[in-house]
């Protein structure tokens, strides 16, 4: 087994067990808090290659095929849906992976993202009746994610 020099020469213990173990993981629709040590501006903090890193971003890294390396986050935009910066729970993250999906969500998210009220709104006016398309063009979704939303394929925290 290799050492770890960063970790006073003790058996290196692989990122995804090392991190997770500092995590209250539960249902996904919830908050999974940090239970390690903190920055001054409440991210979870995580020693890792040497640095220490916000421990939402090695979430992120652990959880998206995409991403290789820390360095590929676009650290600045990645945001916390749940606005609970203890949160390392990838699902309520909003990460850019490529930089024209970074661009696209960086627009999206600072511009136009949907409330949680209107999400619920989406979902009542479509169990009323309303078509994916007629949503998309009042809300100014692709009707693909109007029907993502209603069916609980995003936004599934909110209840
Ligand atoms: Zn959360």
């Amino acid at each position: 087994m290799s050492t770890d020099p960063t970790n006073g020469g003790r058996p290196k213990i692989p990122l995804a067990p090392r991190f997770w173990s500092k995590v209250n993981v539960g249902d996904l629709r919830e908050c999974w808090e940090w239970d390690s040590a903190f920055d001054a501006k409440g991210y979870g903090a995580f020693f890792y290659n040497g640095r220490t890193r916000r421990a939402h971003h090695v979430a992120l890294l652990l959880s998206e095929d995409s991403i290789n390396t820390l360095d590929e986050l676009p650290g600045d935009v990645i945001r916390h849906t749940c606005d609970n910066p203890a949160c390392v729970n990838p699902k309520h993250l909003t990460p850019g992976t490529q930089s024209e999906n970074i661009k696209d969500h960086v627009r999206r998210t600072r511009d136009d993202r949907l409330t949680d009220d209107e999400i619920r709104e989406i979902r009542r006016k479509s169990d009323e009746g309303a078509t994916y398309v007629e949503l998309g063009e009042e809300y100014d979704r692709h009707r693909s994610n109007i029907s993502a939303i209603v069916r609980r394929e995003s936004f599934d925290w909110v209840d």
